[in-house]
């Protein structure tokens, strides 16, 4: 017997061009999302949902495996793996583990048990590993560790969706954009997550990337799935 939560049963990838209804969404489970509830991290209940419910209709269409920039302690990693398990579609989810600026000694977002006391260092790698693991997603969510940009040079893969949750600083949130968004299929979606068009609410970077692949003319938002700052893109086919 595995550890971890029950999977639910392999359900078939259908190439599927447009947005349909999944009138078999499920949800999550309660078990599940009391799991995930317990995992620390940056990612409310409701804008969580509505990355399960992409993730589905992502892993649904079968255009591709799905990656996540920002694993942290594996949060959005878990709503992600949920929405694509049934569709046998892998999740990889990308973080080098040392946390963004904001999660360093004397930030605000800074969690002092998430330090290795070794170096000193913030080590999110072993929290996150554990998540998937008491989630029985093994199998589907691929933690990779290492710096994003390095990752993405070498990634060939088109992706069914790209979902962008790591630096938020200008330069990564732009190295970000740049190095990821191209690998998302025709047809596949892009979700950024803290996107505030109020500069009282958050920062600029995510919410200029999100303007960025709508003038880029190669994305359209899917506003239905967007939730709160979690906004929900999808890439058009290439013009004939
Ligand atoms: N998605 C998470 C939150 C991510 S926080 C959740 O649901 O809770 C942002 C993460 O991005 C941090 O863990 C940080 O280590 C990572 N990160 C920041 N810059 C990065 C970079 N250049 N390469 C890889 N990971 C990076
Ligand atoms: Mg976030």
């Amino acid at each position: 017997m595995r550890a971890g939560l029950p999977v639910p049963p392999d359900v078939t990838p259908t190439a599927d061009p447009i947005d349909t209804a999944d009138t078999a969404d499920p949800g999550l489970r309660s078990d599940q999302l009391e799991l995930i509830r317990s995992v620390k991290g940056f990612m409310p209940d409701d804008e969580g949902q509505a990355l399960f419910g992409v993730a589905r209709q992502a892993a649904r269409g079968g255009l591709g495996p799905l990656l996540e920039v920002g694993t942290y302690c594996g949060k959005s990693a878990l709503y992600l793996g949920f929405g694509a398990v049934p569709f046998r579609t892998p999740v990889f989810s990308v973080d080098h583990h040392r946390g963004s600026e904001e999660n360093q000694a004397g930030w605000e977002h800074h969690d002092a048990s998430l330090v290795d006391a070794r170096s000193g260092r913030m080590d999110t790698l072993p929290v996150a590993r554990r998540a998937v693991e008491s989630a029985g997603l093994d199998e589907t969510v691929v933690l990779v560790v290492g710096p994003s940009t390095v990752v993405a040079s070498a990634w060939g893969q088109p992706l069914s969706l790209l979902f962008i949750d790591g630096g938020h600083g200008r330069e990564v949130a732009w190295a970000d954009y740049r190095s990821w968004t191209p690998k998302v299929a025709e047809g596949g979606y892009l979700a950024i997550h803290d996107v505030f068009p109020d500069p009282a609410d958050g920062g600029r970077p995510p919410y200029e990337i999100f303007c960025a692949a709508l003038e880029s003319g190669r994305f359209r938002e899917v506003p239905e799935r967007s939730c709160g700052s979690l906004r929900v893109l999808r890439r058009l086919a290439a013009p004939v």
